[in-house]
């Protein structure tokens, strides 16, 4: 399931479009954060830097408060709302007059500023975990926090402690000069789990295809924004690589359900069967991941 949550209107009317972008989408289910509007403070909405081709900047006055939004016409046949990383994206069919469209906006104003401040508070939760990019710092590692050590006379970067089971006494530390940037810092970091989510989900996917009895035909790590895992039906898996600062039992989880997918390509009762065979324990895991955005560090 992709985090771009869509609302269809017109309920009764094919909404095509959405459903076909739905399917194929196979990953854990992403949160859809609930609490009520009235009273809430003004939620932020900007006008992204770089506007999606196709699209124009529309505002619509709501009773609630002014909702700026990207607007794009299609040939689908029903006005569509889509929360994406960059704000809320409205498709609508050519037809469709203005006033039409102003009302459908001001009619799901609720839904859309809860949607716009749950987004808003997960990019301030990414804003607020990249402050840790220096000495001293901390990231999220396999479930724990490990301390950042900048160490220029090093050769290579070292991790103390136990690499595949850390604790929050551990260290990782870096060759870098004592000056060096934030994003310098954090880039080294980026590297290091990277390759260190390449050998354990490589490990772990191992284990969950000798375990389902099935061939695992490729895989790659990949960094989405709106996807925790993924399983293409000519038997590849994507895993995002993010998966890494979770606990390893939070990792068995998306490995254990996109293996469970080589199997069935959907989410029916089988493949729940399947996945809690593969991983008996996989409800809480997929609790602790729920709160979560791939586009952010987790706050653990
Ligand atoms: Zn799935």
């Amino acid at each position: 399931m992709t985090v771009n949550e869509q609302l269809a209107l017109f309920e009764g009317a094919p909404s095509t479009s959405a459903k076909r972008r739905s399917t194929g989408k196979l990953s854990a289910d992403l949160p859809s954060p609930g609490g009520a509007v009235p009273n809430a403070p003004l939620v932020p909405i900007k006008r992204p830097a770089g506007m999606p081709a196709g699209c124009r900047w529309h505002e619509v006055d709501t009773p609630l408060q002014t909702i700026g939004f990207m607007l794009r016409t299609s040939r689908r046949k029903t006005i569509g709302l889509t929360i994406t990383d960059d704000g809320l994206m409205v498709t609508t069919p050519a037809w469709v007059p203005q006033k039409q469209l102003a009302d459908v906006v001001r009619s799901k104003a609720p839904w859309i500023l809860r949607k716009l401040q749950a987004l808003h508070e997960r990019q301030q939760h990414l804003a607020t975990a990249q402050a840790c990019w220096q000495d001293g710092g901390k990231f999220p590692y396999l479930g724990v926090y490990v301390r950042l050590a900048i160490r220029p006379e090093i050769g290579s970067a070292q991790f103390k402690g136990n690499v595949d089971q850390p604790s929050g006494r551990d260290i990782l530390a870096l060759p870098l000069q004592a000056d060096s940037s934030m994003d310098r810092v954090r880039e080294r970091v980026y590297t290091w789990l990277q390759r260190r989510a390449l050998d354990l989900f490589d490990s772990r996917l191992q284990h969950y295809c000798r375990l389902s009895g099935t061939t695992l035909r490729g895989w790659r790590l990949a960094s989405p924004n709106a996807r925790w895992g993924s399983c293409s039906s000519d038997g590849r898996i994507m895993l995002n690589w993010r998966l890494i600062h979770f606990p390893s039992d939070v990792v068995d989880y998306v490995v254990a359900h996109e293996v469970a997918h080589l199997r069935h390509m959907n989410h029916g009762p089988q493949f729940w069967r399947e996945v809690g065979r593969l991983h008996p324990g996989y409800a809480q895991a997929r609790q602790a991941l729920k709160p979560h955005h791939p586009g952010s560090l987790p706050l653990l």
